[in-house]
């Protein structure tokens, strides 16, 4: 069955251009929801649970690393993938909201190629 996935970025454009890149990537989707920060997905995914999130760290009200670390706290998400997607290229900081509890960081400029890379996985 295909994902169902959310696009956490207070960027609508960029939210625009991770769909269309996915898409361009080959990688078939279910159910599609977006959010323009953390605390808007975590209340749209408690109305409808999604597979995968893939979440922008810098945002005005709740950032990324909040956002994971609210989802984490909360058990019966446990099987819900996210996957950052941000230009933060700092290992330590990659290293640290993987710590957290992230499944994967995709730098921004991403390519259809990274995030294929990246996403694959958690697609079957
Ligand atoms: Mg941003």
């Amino acid at each position: 069955m295909a994902k169902s996935i959310m696009l956490v970025d207070d960027s609508a454009t960029m939210r625009k251009i991770i769909m269309r890149t996915i898409r361009a990537a080959g990688l078939s989707l279910g159910d599609i929801q977006e959010a323009g920060d953390g605390g808007e997905a975590l209340e749209k995914i408690g109305q409808t649970p999604v597979d995968i999130v893939l979440c922008d760290v810098n945002m005005p009200g709740m950032g990324g690393t909040e956002f994971v670390e609210k989802l984490r706290s909360d058990s019966s998400y446990d099987s819900t993938k996210v996957i950052m997607v941000s230009t933060e290229s700092a290992d330590d900081f990659i290293s640290s909201v993987l710590a957290l509890g992230a499944n994967g960081y995709i730098k921004k400029p991403f390519t259809p190629e990274s995030i294929q890379q990246t996403l694959e996985p958690f697609m079957s």
